[in-house]
């Protein structure tokens, strides 16, 4: 069995959809498990939609829920053209899903307040919307296509916007659920992104989590591949957004793509790889929009060669400045120092340390106003807004002669305000100015990829 994943402008539309069926019918040998985000730009939709609700704002929620069924409706009424009962039968479910949703955010409207659980309720029907719709597409295709609900496969805990898979509980779950679907179907489908506790109670994964989906999944059937159809050829040596002239790489090892998303680069959920290194299963990142391309393979590392593969780049970080004169000479410091960060959820990139002061980075969408209280109580603390994170990425680049010098030579003229180079051998961080971002990435890259 495979695991074939499409992002959300893998299936924004008729042309991206038909497309999406024609590649799954080429792998229906394979057995594939297609595993569907939302129609691009709709979770960002369903956000309004959430924060219309949030500040009551009833009339702006109406209007943009219109916008939602308006879309899924005329992407039915496009795909099923042809087959007037599955046609109805889609647009039927799509109002149904849209119904349930508008009561519940005219309730959340009444209320004037909106719970992180409510907000994960809203924001997983992109997904529902889209996986139904798909469904009933590829039946139409004469691919017999059977449906299953993501809520009853992916097991998490009760963080409702975050949920941090239970790998236990979905290894568990998910091989029968997927045995039972494929029963009389040449194919079965699935929400991304969306999961749910062991008490059945919605939640999602976090912003871009159908690739972790995806991987979850692929472990618990013990897939033979993962296929992530996205928008790019591949896994590229920079965000191609970002840098012109990037090149796309054949191969890198799981170890170098972790760094890679961890460290900004959003072709991939931060947290995808983990699972499929569980079961060493390979992740290829392909283009929906270019099939017959090579992609990147994302394999173990004895299979990858030495040397620099990537720049990745967080735009948006804060540095927090910790400064206390009795870190000089004490043990538990540090702990203390970190009790505070796990204490509150407030996950850390980069730390450094001198002798009286520790600096860390975080991701600047974290909110941190809790953590600076609680040390406030025993160190000055100072926090630098506005920041960018820059990380030079791959296997033993520590071994590389030169590489500082390569990399940090475009930059004469930047301030740098932390660098950090962890044990792992993988990446070199560092960080800058925000406005200087762009610049320093480009002229890394060029070093680096280009002369
Ligand atoms: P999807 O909707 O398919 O999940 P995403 O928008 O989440 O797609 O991820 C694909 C995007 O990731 C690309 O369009 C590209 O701009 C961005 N990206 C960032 N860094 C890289 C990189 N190193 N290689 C390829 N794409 C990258
Ligand atoms: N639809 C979700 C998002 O936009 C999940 C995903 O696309 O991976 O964040
Ligand atoms: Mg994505």
């Amino acid at each position: 069995m495979i695991v074939m994943k499409f992002g959300g402008t893998s299936v924004a539309n008729y042309e991206a959809i038909t497309r999406m069926v024609s590649i799954v019918r080429g792998k229906l040998d394979e057995k594939p498990v297609v595993v569907v985000s939302a129609l691009s730009k709709v979770t960002d939709l369903l956000y309004r939609i959430s924060d219309s609700a949030a500040a009551r704002n009833e009339d702006e929620a109406k209007s943009l829920l219109a916008q939602l069924r308006e879309r899924h409706i005329g992407l039915s009424r496009e795909l099923l053209a042809d087959d007037g009962a599955l046609c109805k039968a889609s647009c039927d479910k799509v109002n149904e899903i849209c119904d349930a949703l508008d009561s519940f955010v005219s309730a959340v409207c009444a209320v004037g307040e909106l719970s992180a659980r409510s907000k994960a309720i809203i924001i997983s029907n992109g997904e529902y919307l889209s996986s139904n719709i798909i469904c009933f597409a590829m039946n139409a295709a004469g691919i017999r296509t059977n449906y299953m609900d993501a809520r009853k496969m992916i097991i998490t805990d009760a963080d409702y916007m975050k949920g941090e898979p239970d790998m236990d509980a979905i290894s568990a779950a998910v091989p029968g659920i997927v045995a039972e679907a494929y029963k009389d179907a040449d194919a079965v489908i699935t929400q991304g992104f969306v999961s749910a506790t062991a008490s059945g109670e919605p939640t999602v994964l976090g912003r871009g989590g159908s690739d972790y989906s995806a991987s979850l999944i692929g472990m618990a059937i013990d897939a033979s591949r993962i296929e992530i159809w996205t928008d790019v050829d591949g896994v590229r040596t920079a965000d191609p957004r970002r840098v012109s002239n990037t090149r796309c790489l054949d191969r890198i090892s799981f170890e170098e793509a972790a760094e890679m998303a961890h460290f900004g680069a959003k072709v991939l959920h931060p947290l995808t790889i983990e699972p499929a290194v569980r079961k060493n299963i390979p992740i290829y990142v392909l283009n929906s929009m270019n099939p017959s391309g090579e992609g990147t393979a994302i394999l173990q590392s004895a299979f990858i060669e030495d040397g620099v593969k990537s720049v990745s780049c967080k735009e948006n970080i804060r540095v927090i400045n910790i400064f206390s004169t009795k870190m000089i000479n004490t043990s538990g410091f540090l702990k203390k120092v970190f009790e505070i960060f796990s204490e509150y959820k407030v996950s850390v990139d980069l730390i450094s340390t001198s002798e009286a002061n520790i600096s860390v980075t975080v991701d600047a969408s974290q909110n941190i106003d809790a953590v600076v209280s609680a040390l406030s109580g025993f160190a000055d603390v100072y926090v630098d807004e506005d920041k960018s994170q820059v990380s030079v990425i791959g296997k033993n680049i520590v071994n590389l002669k030169g590489l500082l010098e390569q990399t940090f030579a475009p930059l004469r003229e930047c301030k740098i305000y932390m660098i950090s180079q962890g044990a792992s051998y993988v990446n070199i961080s560092f960080v800058v100015d925000r406005p200087v971002l762009n610049d320093v990435v480009q002229q890394i890259h060029r070093y680096l990829f280009e002369v």
